[in-house]
């Protein structure tokens, strides 16, 4: 994964990004929890389709 070489600690930071990252949130439109990155600061609601900005690890409306 690229990552040999780095410390414990950094490792698990990353392991706490992806998991963020890879996490569904709550849509501030449709109230479901159905928000999926898409890429890196765009997020988008399975359920009504509408897309987000945000930052690029973790929802935030
Ligand atoms: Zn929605």
């Amino acid at each position: 994964m690229g990552f040999v070489g780095y410390g414990k600690r950094i490792r698990k930071a990353i392991q706490e990004i992806d998991k963020k990252a890879k996490k569904a949130y709550k849509c501030p439109s449709c109230s479901r929890v159905a928000v999926k990155r898409l890429s890196n600061g765009v997020w988008q609601c399975r359920k009504c389709r509408i897309k987000f900005a945000s930052a690029a690890f973790e929802f935030r409306s």
